[in-house]
């Protein structure tokens, strides 16, 4: 029997925000100490009462409009109730009804995928189960709560369930975080827990399957709906490949279920990473009645078309737009425009470097700007990321002005030094923050184009290597890549490499 995987995703992420959803304790994921930015509202105190943060209002109004979702006008909070250590009121406050955003897509390759809703919710504390933690006096280890994160904002987007393939997974996953860091609305580190994915797989079964094959891009409609198999829903996920690991464990899983005729059990299951299957947590007939009704402690949101357009005109380009803006307008390669475009931090410094490339008056007739453009892109992606990577820095930290990684660009077009010295001389603008030119004065490493002092070296680099002067007069061209090689490391970068080239063919003839 062919079957078809059928995926709906469930989202959270954890707001940047200055302080807590319903209270006025910060909301701060790097506190070390437990139960620091605590108070009464978010300890569950009774008596207390929530009031609403409206800078996480508008972070998730951002995120709805950028996926072209719809902001509802009213929208309303709802009580979640259930009992657990982590939850101190014994209810969560969330959206059911009446979601924030409904609606909404995003694309991935040629697909759109179809987002349902996104609410906004408030986080839960966090239990630890330290090993040499605290026992009990039976001798049983004790476990801990720590409430920092209680009460931490939470946005929840549920997308309809149009992924077939693990890899889309992957992809819309960091195509989310992409717009959720340019929006500044959370850092979406999956390790630290910011963002925690919830996958819901059913199989359903193919009647046509070349048909069905042809129809991939399709996404299915509500009247198919009926047609979808029993869905499992899989928790504990914190990375996109175990997301990927799990849905193709539960595949097959489901296929050999349904092969052998039986039925998929609607149930929860969880993630062994280290045994790399699922395992059921729990069947939906135990799942909880949350008795969800509106939250009376706090009024509907209600929201002006005024706020919404405001907010509208506010969104800044989203990463894919840049992307294919910077490929248009540069010249820029497809996969260096989105690493480029990935940090919105890269690509405005880069968009900076540009405006300045721009203005600037090349004696290089032969290099037209758009290739300077295409070799400052280059530059960025490789050696300026690497370097940033190293030191851990955002990159608002970095001494270089985009003024003056635009000169040393120009440097590179204008020949007066190489590619070679263009890397050192990266390397002290980013520990010094200097003048390209000063430093390259400072270091001797202008650009060697005197013959004469060209051939001195080349001459020595032919005495220390006659094999190699015999095997290229054999024959082996891959011997003059090796002596150009070390003609360049001996004048340690500066030699011109076009000059070298034509010294040593003819020298060597
Ligand atoms: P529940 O009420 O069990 O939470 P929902 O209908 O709210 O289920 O959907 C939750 C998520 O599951 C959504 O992302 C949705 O796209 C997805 N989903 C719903 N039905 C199916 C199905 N049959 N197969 C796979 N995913 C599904
Ligand atoms: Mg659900």
């Amino acid at each position: 029997m062919k079957y078809e995987p059928v995926i709906g995703l469930e989202i959270h992420t954890e707001l940047k925000t200055k302080t807590k959803m319903f209270c006025y304790s910060l909301n701060d994921p790097n506190e070390k100490h437990p139960n620091t930015n605590v108070c009464q509202v978010c300890m569950g105190y009774p008596g207390t009462l929530p009031t609403i943060n409206w800078e996480a209002v508008k972070k998730v109004m951002m995120v709805g409009l950028a996926l072209n979702g719809e902001v509802n006008k009213f929208s309303q909070f709802d009580r979640k109730n259930y009992f657990y250590p982590d939850l101190p009121k014994g209810y969560q406050i969330s959206q059911y009804q009446h979601p924030l955003v409904v609606g909404g897509k995003l694309k991935i390759g040629d697909r759109d995928i179809r987002i349902r809703r996104i609410h906004l919710e408030e986080d839960t504390g966090r239990l630890i189960h330290e090993a040499g933690g605290p026992s009990t006096s039976s001798g049983q280890r004790a476990t801990l709560v720590d409430f920092n994160r209680a009460g931490v904002p939470l946005m929840e987007l549920v997308t309809e369930p149009d992924f077939r393939f693990a890899e889309e997974i992957k992809k819309f996953g960091e195509e989310y975080q992409k717009i959720l860091r340019y929006l500044q609305a959370s850092d979406a580190d999956m390790e630290k827990g910011q963002m925690r994915i919830e996958v819901n797989l059913s199989l359903r079964q193919i009647r046509n399957p070349k048909s069905e094959i042809l129809n991939k891009s399709q996404t299915p409609n509500s009247n198919d709906q009926n047609k979808l198999g029993t869905k499992v829903e899989l928790k504990n996920i914190n990375s996109f490949k175990f997301a990927a690991d799990a849905i193709d464990f539960e595949i097959k899983r489901q296929t050999e279920i349904l092969d052998r005729g039986e039925k998929i059990i609607h149930e929860t299951r969880g993630w062994n990473e280290s045994k790399k299957e699922t395992f059921s947590q729990r069947t939906k007939e135990e799942e909880h009645d949350y008795r969800y009704f509106p939250e009376p402690d706090l009024p509907p949101l209600e929201i002006s078309e005024d706020m919404i357009e405001e907010i509208r005109l506010s969104l800044p380009e989203m990463p894919s737009a840049k992307e294919k803006r910077f490929v248009k307008e540069y010249g820029l390669e497809e996969s260096v425009a989105e690493i480029v475009a990935r940090d919105k931090g890269l690509a405005d410094y880069f968009e900076a470097a540009v405006s300045e490339l721009r203005q600037a008056d090349i004696d290089t007739p032969e290099k037209p700007k758009m290739k300077l453009e295409k070799l400052a892109a280059t530059f960025l992606t490789g050696d300026f990321l690497r370097l940033l990577n190293e030191k851990l820095e955002p990159i608002s930290e970095v001494l270089i002005t985009p003024e003056n990684f635009a000169e040393l660009m120009i440097l590179v077009a204008e020949s007066k030094i190489s590619g070679l010295v263009a890397k050192q001389v990266l390397e002290e603008m980013f520990a010094h923050g200097e003048d390209p030119s000063d430093i390259i004065e400072k270091l001797g490493l202008w650009q060697m184009s005197d013959a004469g002092d060209i051939e001195d070296i080349i001459k020595h680099i032919l005495k220390e290597n006659p094999q190699v002067v015999e095997d290229y007069k054999k024959g082996k061209t891959a011997s003059l890549q090796f002596l150009i090689g070390q003609v360049m490391k001996e004048s340690r970068g500066k030699a011109n490499p076009k000059m070298v080239q034509e010294i040593l063919v003819k020298i060597l003839k």
